[in-house]
């Protein structure tokens, strides 16, 4: 199992699962009772510039003769992304104004440290993650009537079943992720459809170096971290 990780909201939810270490199966080896401990991940918030904390690391001991397979898994808080500053909060936020008008007024409402061509390679990360997140979705509530006004954009629907799905919460998408197990947006099925759909969207390194040209899905290092 590659990329295993797990969500938790708070500290007694964390706690729960660390009492249940020992009892737990590595998710890559599955070997049980090799689990410990092993330190924390933190980066930098994007709405505050601090450097917060993130998630906390799982080890498979292969250490003192023990016989786990000796990699690490991350047990993440649900509010954060990985490999993203964005925390689910603003991501929802932005989602909800960007469904209702033009991208560029959505990321200007949101007032942010970072640059557009983040925003707009983050609603691109979301267009391609709506069927996974609409699969996802259906397994937990059916699919929701159509809005009284009615919509041309998929993602509006998407976003009406996410609420539907997780009413009631703060952040949805933070709900989503801990029932889920699953980051909302995720990088590795970005890469895999993106030689599939969305013409036009499949950054370039030519992409890179021209503004004119529509932001390409890659993160640059620089709005990456971990
Ligand atoms: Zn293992």
């Amino acid at each position: 199992m590659v990329g295993a990780s797990w969500f938790y909201r708070d500290a007694a939810d964390l706690l729960t699962i660390v009492q249940r270490l020992k009892l737990t199966p590595c998710p890559h080896c599955r070997v049980m009772g090799m689990l410990i401990r092993h330190g924390a991940l933190q980066g930098i918030d994007e709405t505050s510039g601090q450097i917060v904390l993130r998630a906390r690391r799982v080890f498979c001991s292969n250490r003192n003769a023990r016989t786990g397979c000796g990699r690490t898994f991350s047990l993440w808080l649900t509010d954060k992304i990985r490999r993203l500053k964005v925390n689910t909060s603003r991501l929802w936020k932005f989602l909800k104004l960007a469904i209702h008008g033009p991208l560029e007024v959505a990321i200007r409402a949101l007032n942010s440290r970072l640059s557009d061509r983040t925003w707009q390679r983050l609603w691109r990360r979301f267009l391609l993650a709506q069927s996974r997140i609409r699969t996802e979705l259906a397994n937990r509530c059916p699919v929701p009537p159509p809005p009284e006004t009615p919509s041309h954009r998929p993602e509006v629907l998407v976003l009406a079943h996410l609420l539907a799905a997780f009413p009631s919460v703060a952040c949805p998408i933070a709900a989503f992720q801990h029932a889920a197990r699953k980051f909302f947006c995720s990088r590795q099925m970005e890469r895999r459809l993106l030689p599939l759909c969305l013409p036009g969207l499949r950054g370039t390194a030519s992409d890179r170096q021209s503004p004119q040209q529509p932001g390409p899905l890659f993160l640059l290092p620089e709005e990456l971290e971990q």
